[in-house]
Order: structure tokens, then C-alpha cells, then sequence
């Protein structure tokens, strides 16, 4: 049984608490695209972490975690991560990475920094990970594949070949210094070493796990407006954010995937640049970043505080529906609690033109939010387990945004941690 636990929105929508408390019931967490340009944080009995390449599962001792193929895996950060995890007496978790998985080379991430001051003002406003570098050249079939850090011979010749281009470019685009090929042979010689105990063919391996029936969770980084293909393009990032290409990301077949289970947050934040048509500004943006997420809204890999917006509708249906949902996670409603009455952006105005479908971009930065008020409920709702027991005003707020996005509701997440969770019963499901 596979499910996929994903992004409706921009990222940040509590995607690794829900894998976390569904790991619980999981035997592998795999991780299919993204890199450590985005993080998880996880609040459970061992305290809280931000993850950035490790699956939401390490935290258990009964589940295998995946660094499947789709990722782009930066090796050091890796092991820096399983290091912060183990420094504070978390167990060594499994953890398997795909000998397909392409390596993040040290020169991604100074190419995304020249890139970024390159552009100045106009700039993607990358997380500077070495991302868009690092797809781009696997594109362009130059990347490293894992597997080609075991073949010495195969190595040294990609090196020449690659090197002779990414040199031109940092001489003449950048002024930059040139990448010296012994020193980068022997960075790739340690990356080597270090991630050799975890290499294998984690296809194969999922492929008889799911014929030996085990439940296998597929964990989206970012969220669908993210997406190349789907999301706000240009300011989108550089791999697929849905759970469609879960299956090639971790290597299955597309029909194993059950369930997609789309997480969307009670209001909007934003990393990063682009248009965001329900964002809010000043004292009313600064309260509810303030109050957001599990002590505030500033992002786990960056630290950046996040663009702040009301609950949009318009983008969480067209979210959910490029995820394929069946289920959708309903995240951090807890944090609403403080407000009298709650904005919700039901419809675009595009130059006079009511809609509720998510417009391509630069229709997109055109649109204006039409905004409907409900009414608060003035409580802290943390701590209820039923959802009968959450006041009226709050059940009609779950109700509303359901009916608009067209998508059931069967989760709504009322506090960071693993236990603060109530199922629900949609009449859409
Ligand atoms: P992800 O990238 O989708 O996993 O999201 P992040 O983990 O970066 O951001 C979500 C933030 O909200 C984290 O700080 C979580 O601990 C926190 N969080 C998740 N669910 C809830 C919730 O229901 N209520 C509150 N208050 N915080 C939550």
C-alpha cells in the first residue's frame, strides 16, 4: 500500500508532521524529489528538528527511510543531518539511498549563489542550494549518478568532460575562480566513502515491498504551486512537486499509489517570490507570521520570515486537483483562533473577470482576491481529539473551505505534534 503525503500550496503546509504521525503505522518513508533546499520541522518526544533531506520517519525504529532517485542529494548535508538527529540520542535510523540518486556537486551551489548575484534585483530568489544548477545539468546528462562514484575510471573522464564547461562559464560569465578537478576528484572520493553503507537499488527494494504488503509513504517537498510544470512558473522549483511523479522519484509503478494525501494549511504563507494573490502586509502579516506554524513563520532551511497570506481557495482546489487528493489534511487551524472574523480569498478578479481556476502566471499577477468574512471562534482549540467538540464557528470554517476547494476534508491538525490530530467524516468521500 502506498500513500503519498504532499503539498497543496506553496510549501510549509505541515507535510512533515503528517508524515511523522503517519509513519507511525509505515514501514518506509520515502523521500522522491527536492533536495535540502526545504525543510520539515517535526515536533515529537525527542524534541523538535528541522529535516531538510531525511524522510519524516527517522524518528521511529521500525521504519526504513529512502532517499529515492528523483532527489537531489547533497551528501554532506546529509550526513550532517543524520548527525544533528543521532547528537540528540534519536537511534541511527535505516536509511537507504538510491544508487540512481544524482549528487549535488560543490560547484550547484556556488553556481546558484553567481546566478542569484548575476540577476540582482531580478532573481528567482533561490534558497542558493544548488537546486536549479543541479537539475539542470542532470537534464542536460551531465549530473553524477551514485552509482558512478564506485567506478574510478568512469569518474575521472565525466570530470574532464564536465569540468572543461563549468569552467568556461565561471571564467567568462562569472570572474570567478575555476573549479580545480584533483580537488573535486577527491570531494567525490569522500562523498564516496561516506554514503557507500547506504547504497542500493532502492526500486527493487520498494518493488518487493510492496509485494510483501507493506505500507510505504511517498513524502512531496514544497507543494503543487511549486511545481515546474504545474506551479507558478517561472518562481517555481526545479522538480515536480506532485504525487504523480512520486512513482518515478522512488522508481514504482504509477497505479501502487492509493492514496494522496494533500496537506493544506488553514491560511497562506509563501517562500520566495512570485505572485501570491491572497498575501497580506504590516501589523495584520506580522501578527499571524508571529502566531504561525509552531513558533512562527520563518522557514526551516533559511530562516527567511514567510510572505503571509488568508486561506485561498482559488489556489487549494486547483492544489489539490493536479495532486489527484483523496484525502486532505487540513493543517495549523489551531493558529486562527485569535481572530474575530477570518478572510478567505473565494474568487480572482483578472481584469474584470470573476474566477475561481487557477489562472497561468502572468494572468496570475493580475488577479485580485475577492475575499468572503467568517466568523472566528475566539478559542484555543488545541487539545480537542473530536470534531464534534470544535466550536460551531470553526467546524463551519472547515465546512466552507471544503465545499470550496471540492476536495474532503478527513484531517484537520489543531497543534504541532503528533497526537494533535482529528478525523473527520466528509460527505465528499
Ligand atoms: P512542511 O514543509 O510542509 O513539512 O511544513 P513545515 O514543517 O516547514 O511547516 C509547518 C510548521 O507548522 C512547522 O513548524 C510545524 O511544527 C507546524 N505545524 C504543523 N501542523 C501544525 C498545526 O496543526 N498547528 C500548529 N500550530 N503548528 C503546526
Amino acid at each position: 500500500m502506498v500513500k503519498a503525503v504532499v503539498g497543496a500550496n506553496w510549501g510549509d503546509e505541515g507535510k512533515g508532521k503528517i508524515t511523522d504521525m503517519l509513519a507511525e503505522k509505515a514501514d518506509i518513508i520515502v523521500r522522491y524529489q527536492g533536495g535540502a533546499n526545504a525543510g520539515h520541522t517535526i515536533v515529537n518526544d525527542y524534541g523538535k528538528f528541522a529535516l531538510h533531506t531525511l524522510p519524516s520517519g527517522v524518528f521511529y525504529n521500525h521504519t526504513t527511510s529512502v532517499i529515492g532517485n528523483g532527489v537531489a542529494l547533497n551528501i554532506p548535508i546529509l550526513f550532517d543531518e543524520i548527525k544533528s538527529i543521532t547528537d540528540r540520542n534519536v537511534p541511527m535510523p535505516k536509511i537507504l539511498v538510491s544508487d540512481r540518486a544524482q549528487i549535488v556537486m560543490p560547484y550547484h551551489i556556488l553556481f546558484d549563489q553567481y546566478e542569484e548575484e548575476r540577476l540582482g534585483g531580478k532573481s528567482f530568489g533561490s534558497t542558493k542550494s544548488g537546486i536549479a544548477p543541479f537539475y539542470s545539468d542532470k537534464y542536460a546528462k551531465i549530473g553524477f549518478q551514485v552509482n558512478e562514484l564506485f567506478d574510478d575510471e568512469l569518474l575521472k573522464e565525466k570530470i574532464d568532460r564536465v569540468v572543461v564547461q563549468k569552467n568556461i562559464i565561471l571564467e567568462h560569465l562569472y570572474h570567478k575562480p575555476l573549479i580545480d578537478k584533483e580537488e573535486l576528484l577527491n570531494t567525490l572520493h569522500e562523498y564516496r566513502d561516506m554514503v557507500a553503507p547506504y547504497v542500493c537499488d532502492t526500486a527493487t527494494f520498494l518493488e518487493n515491498a510492496i509485494k510483501e504488503g507493506k505500507t510505504i509513504l511517498l513524502e512531496g517537498q514544497l507543494g503543487t504551486l511549486k511545481d515546474t510544470d504545474h506551479g507558478i512558473y517561472p518562481m517555481v522549483t526545479s522538480s515536480s512537486t506532485l504525487a504523480a511523479y512520486g512513482a518515478i522519484g522512488a522508481g514504482i509503478a504509477p497505479y501502487e499509489i492509493k492514496e494522496v494525501i494533500t496537506v493544506c494549511k488553514a491560511y497562506s504563507s509563501a517562500v520566495g517570490a512570485g505572485a501570491f494573490v491572497s498575501e497580506i502586509f504590516g501589523d495584520e502579516a506580522d501578527e499571524l507570521r508571529r502566531r504561525g506554524g509552531d513558533g512562527g513563520e520563518f522557514g526551516a532551511t533559511t530562516g527567511r520570515p514567510r510572505r503571509m497570506g488568508w486561506f485561498d481557495c482559488v489556489a487549494s482546489k486547483y492544489g489539490c486537483r493536479l495532486q489527484g487528493a483523496t484525502d486532505v489534511a487540513f493543517t495549523v487551524l489551531d493558529v486562527l483562533g485569535y481572530l474575530d472574523e477570518i478572510p478567505v480569498c473565494v474568487a480572482y478578479d483578472v481584469d474584470g473577470e470573476i474566477t475561481t481556476d487557477f489562472p497561468v502566471t502572468h494572468k496570475l499577477e493580475k488577479a485580485k482576491p475577492i475575499i468572503e468574512k467568517l466568523p472566528g471562534w475566539k478559542c484555543d482549540i488545541r487539545g480537542i481529539k473530536k470534531y464534534e467538540d470544535l466550536p460551531e464557528n470553526c467546524r463551519k470554517y472547515v465546512e466552507f473551505v471544503e465545499e470550496k476547494i471540492g476536495y474532503p476534508i478527513t484531517m484537520v491538525s489543531n497543534g504541532p505534534g503528533r497526537d494533535d490530530i482529528i478525523y473527520r467524516e466528509s460527505k465528499l468521500k
